[in-house]
């Protein structure tokens, strides 16, 4: 048996065809119509909507544009959201858990039209999505579920039974599955730099590595502190989400950043791609923490991921546990090398939907749960007219109230790998159950 090698490189495989590159620094405005705080999908997504409507605004980000989530990510474009159906529907009721659903729908046509009508060359390839059961009841709900999407909403959605799986992935460890055309992947660094160049072109001006200390009241509007000096802003719009810091005290006690992180293979052979991804789709599972696994968009290797129940450093543990399930799928990875392993964060809330809302006069667009990729470009445009006042085009079912907040929290979360072994504990139970 081969020993597992470590990867080789700790930053993120996309980085290789887009390395960050932040725009020159700018003098400090002095006045501004909107502050974002937040340079990631979410904050260049208003910013670009707000500067095209003639309003002054400038995104600062504590760090290089992107070097949030935002050209960590998967790619895959699921908008999803993570209470399932009927725990939505017993929350909200049938009509609001449809239109939520409804909405996921329309955000991701949202992004693949905004992708087009603005020429953004971000490999966006609309492969589709396999989601793999782990037992036959499992993979029955799922099968009911496609039924439901494709009846309801129209989505090219169906069931994959296990005796045609080989068709759609390698692997037997999963029971059947199902496909959802209506989701594809795209390069997320790539996808990021593009709405960069897009938001700048636009006029917005972003300010890389300047980070914002604190956000006070002032009249009307708002005194905002950053790093190199103060700035007046009529209004305030947080994008913080996974690396909110004190900051935003109030959001930070209610998000909890997530590790989640992806490995990526050295270049496979083309046959060997053919036999484990034949038809190039984004991969995810029916587990609390499963894996989401991919092609990379040139086809040639692997890029897998999963959360990582580590907060410090950069441990060897999480990656082999990653390289470890790769091998489980598909065991003639066995010995494969990784050529990169990274992690960023996500944010989870404490009812998991992400959302805008407003407190103390501040706009937040946040809480998007490792979904982003189609959710914060589209909370962000909604939050840029909800900004302007637009009722008709601010208009969303995600304009909630704020997230709840979390007892005995301030922005550590040391309960999170107690949090990550009990889920990880139920998916092996329900294993064991759909073994049986
Ligand atoms: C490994 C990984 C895999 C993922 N895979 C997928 C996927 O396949 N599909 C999907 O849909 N989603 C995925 N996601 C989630 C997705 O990447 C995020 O939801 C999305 O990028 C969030 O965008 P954002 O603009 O809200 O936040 P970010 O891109 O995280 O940006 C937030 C920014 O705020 C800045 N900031 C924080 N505090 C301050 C401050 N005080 N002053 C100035 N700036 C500040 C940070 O520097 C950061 O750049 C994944 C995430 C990770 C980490």
């Amino acid at each position: 048996m081969h020993a597992p090698r470590v990867a080789e490189k700790a930053t993120p495989y996309w980085w290789e065809a887009a390395p960050l590159e932040p725009p020159p620094q700018r003098p400090l405005p002095k006045n501004l119509d909107v502050l974002i705080v937040g340079a990631g999908y979410a904050g260049l997504s208003a910013g670009l909507v707000l500067a095209r409507e003639g309003r002054s605004v400038a995104a600062f980000d504590a760090m290089d544009p992107g070097e949030g989530a935002s050209t960590r990510n998967g790619g895959i474009t699921s908008g999803s959201i993570r209470p399932d159906y009927a725990t939505l529907t017993r929350r909200f009721g049938e009509e609001k858990a449809l239109t939520i659903e409804a909405e996921g729908k329309a955000a991701r046509e949202f992004l693949y039209d905004f992708i087009k009508t603005e020429g953004l060359a971000c490999e966006f390839q609309p492969v589709g999505q396999f989601k793999g059961a782990f037992g036959y009841e499992q993979y029955e709900a799922m099968a009911r579920t496609a039924e439901r999407l494709a009846k309801k909403l129209g989505i090219e959605a169906y069931a994959v039974p296990y005796a045609e799986q080989r068709k759609y992935i390698g692997t037997d460890v999963y029971r059947g599955g199902t496909v959802r055309m209506d989701i594809g992947g795209l390069h997320p660094a790539k996808f990021h730099a593009e709405l960069l160049r897009v938001a700048l072109t636009s006029g917005v001006t972003v300010h890389a590595r300047t980070p914002v200390v604190s956000i006070e009241r002032d009249g009307g509007g708002f005194r905002v502190i950053t790093a190199v000096g103060p700035v007046n802003a009529r209004q305030v719009l947080v994008c913080t989400n996974g690396y909110t810091d004190g900051a935003v005290p109030f959001l930070r006690r209610r998000l909890v950043p997530v590790r989640s992180r992806i490995i990526a293979t050295e270049e496979l052979a083309p046959e060997l791609m053919t036999r484990l991804m034949p038809k190039r789709m984004m991969i995810t599972e029916n587990r609390e923490v499963g894996f989401y696994y991919r092609p990379s968009p040139d086809g040639r290797r692997i890029l897998l991921g999963g959360r990582d129940s580590s907060r410090v450093g950069d441990p060897v543990a999480p990656k082999l546990r990653l390289r470890n399930g790769l091998v489980k799928l598909f065991p003639e990875l066995e010995s494969v090398r990784l050529s990169h392993s990274w992690f960023g964060n996500v944010a989870m809330n404490r009812d998991m939907i992400p959302r805008i809302f407003e407190k103390d006069g501040i706009v937040y667009a946040t809480g998007f749960c490792g979904s982003g990729v189609v959710w914060a470009p589209w909370i962000g445009m909604h939050a840029a007219h909800k900004l302007m006042g637009h009722d008709a085009q601010a208009r969303t079912a995600f304009d909630f109230r704020p997230p709840a907040f979390i007892p005995f929290y301030r922005g550590n979360p040391w309960f999170l790998p107690v949090f990550i072994q009990t889920y990880r504990m139920r998916d092996r139970i329900a294993l064991w159950r759909a073994s049986r």
